[in-house]
């Protein structure tokens, strides 16, 4: 079905439910006013211009229009573009151009950016870019002011000429081992993948999701947004971006059912100093997702957040992003060393990535899925969607697993990250969970060194608990010593505050072997 077919059904059945919680402002929606709005975004631009087909980029943080503004798009078939609030002037040039953004909604400001005078700069040479909206600001007022009093006929006409299978979204990656890409995405692609991240999560109209997660990642918008309005459940957003203090709180004042978040945010709202004050007790759910979940961690969610039925899902922006996800019943243990079995209607293998041929259950591989999630194609790069997606439809990921006997799945690294030491390989993931039980370490991950004698050689970036000794390299091979293998053991530990991060909350390890070419001299 559409995105829009799905909204409606779901405003009909429950209209007095509540749709949107925006923390910060106080705002609220039930189904039928978040309908209202929609629909008069929608109007609004269409009277603009824009048609099926067009692109319309969003550059916001997390607030209430950001969904307005996703499903009012949907409704006409223009294709959202989502772009990261962390761009600056060159990236924003960039996905302009690249998408042929016609019409960007943004938010005028954000932190310490000056989004206004950003567009302004880009704009003479964005040939495609016809109008800008600011959010707040009489651009966007008069975008609502007309699609308010615009003809709701005029939406039933345009629903009946889509098709679920056109685009309706470009979504970039988070950039983790390179450049961007822009995944070009159908309703159905995601819809159905929001519906099923939905289903397994148990999700009715009586859930209440708390969305800390970007909305410009398929993380907020497909698994909060679109698990959400497919149930009837509620959408809470805590802050316009990430806060720890603000997640607990809004958890805490909505009595939120599910809780999403990277790992790197529940480290750190287990972590906060007020953790203690709030009452979490509403929680029941929710997803860990977007790389690896340390044990610790989990087990701290379950117990310490009361997470009982947490689930760990593994997907990629490509695949509308979930390929497989733990199940509620699953035991904990299957919940911290598995991201789960494949989802409803998919296919996934695991193959050799240098023959293609599909390994023996154990046995390491590349991930590979097929079925409705793969997406359409990278965005006007048709030779890097051939590099991705072979003749049979399979999505190459380039992430390595492994397959238990009973279809579990364990991520074990990708491709890129893997450490080729003396002609051994390493992966990194191993290691930081081995780290992650030293009483001191944080936080602690693992990259490869350029190294003349090894080719590469470990290098630890150690975040350590506050108060806590430094650890030094000595000190690290100490507390390794018979407990891992000599060559996973790290020669070098660096020691930081903070890892370089994307704004999906992803640790840039290609950023930091760079780094390692300097701090090494
Ligand atoms: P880019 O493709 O631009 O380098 P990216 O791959 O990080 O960036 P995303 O599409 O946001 O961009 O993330 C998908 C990747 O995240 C997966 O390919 C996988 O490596 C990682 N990932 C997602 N979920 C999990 C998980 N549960 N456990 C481990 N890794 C995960
Ligand atoms: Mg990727």
């Amino acid at each position: 079905d559409t995105i829009g077919a799905d909204l409606d059904r779901t405003v009909a059945a429950y209209p007095d439910r509540d749709a949107l919680v925006e923390c910060a402002s106080g705002r609220r929606w039930t189904y039928a006013q978040f309908a209202d709005e929609v629909n008069a975004v929608a109007l609004g631009l269409l009277e603009l211009g824009v048609k099926t087909g067009d692109r319309v980029g969003i550059w916001a943080p997390n607030c209430a229009e950001w969904s307005f503004v996703q499903y009012a798009t949907a409704k006409i078939g223009a294709i959202l573009v989502n772009i990261n609030p962390a761009y600056r002037v060159h990236e924003l040039e960039f996905v302009l151009n690249q998408a042929g953004i016609r019409t960007l909604v943004a938010a005028p400001a954000f932190k310490t950016s000056d989004y206004a005078a950003m567009i302004e700069d880009v704009r003479p040479k964005c040939e495609a870019l016809t109008d800008v909206v600011l959010l707040g600001r009489d651009s966007w007022n008069d975008l609502l002011g007309t699609g308010r009093t615009g003809d709701p006929a005029r939406l039933t006409e345009i629903a009946e000429g889509l098709s679920a299978d056109d685009p309706i979204n470009i979504q970039y990656t988070s950039g983790t081992t390179g450049f961007p890409k822009g995944a070009t995405l159908s309703h159905h692609n995601i819809l159905n993948n929001g519906f099923f991240v939905g289903e397994l999560c148990g999700y009715d109209e009586e859930d209440r999701i708390c969305v800390p997660v970007p909305f410009y990642h398929c993380f907020g918008m497909v698994m909060g947004n679109l698990a959400a309005t497919s149930h009837g459940s509620c959408i809470v957003i805590p802050a316009p971006a990430f806060d720890p203090t603000a997640t607990l709180q809004a958890v805490a004042a909505e009595r939120c059912t599910s809780l999403y978040g990277v790992p790197t945010m529940f480290i750190a709202e287990l972590s906060d100093p007020s953790f203690e004050t709030y009452d979490l007790s509403s929680l029941r759910t929710g997803i860990m997702a977007g790389s690896p979940c340390p044990v610790e961690v989990m087990k701290q969610v379950i117990e310490r957040m009361g997470m009982t039925e947490v689930a760990i899902c593994y997907g990629m922006t490509e695949t509308s992003p979930v390929s497989t996800q733990t199940r509620a019943g699953d035991s904990v243990d299957r919940r911290v060393s598995t991201v789960g079995t494949v989802h409803p209607h998919l296919e996934i293998k695991i193959v050799d990535p240098e023959s293609g041929v599909t390994v023996q259950r154990g046995v390491p591989g590349e991930f590979c899925t097929r079925g409705y999630s793969v997406m359409l194609g990278y965005w006007d790069e048709p030779e890097k969607t051939a590099e991705a997606i072979d003749k049979a439809r399979w999505m190459h990921t380039g992430d390595i697993a492994v397959m238990d006997a009973d279809g579990y799945v364990q991520i074990t690294g990708r491709i890129k990250d893997m450490v080729i030491r003396g002609g051994e390989n390493v992966y990194p993931r191993e290691i930081e969970e081995f780290l992650y039980t030293h009483p001191d370490i944080l936080d602690a991950q693992v990259i490869g060194a350029p190294d003349e004698k090894y080719g590469e050689e470990l290098m630890a970036w150690i975040r350590l608990r506050p108060g806590a000794e430094p650890i030094t390299d000595e000190s690290l091979r100490e507390f390794c010593t018979g407990r891992l293998a000599h060559y996973k053991i790290p020669r070098y530990v660096y020691l930081v505050d903070e890892f370089p991060m994307t704004v999906t909350g992803k640790i840039r390890k290609v950023q930091m072997r760079e780094e390692s070419l300097d701090i090494l001299g």
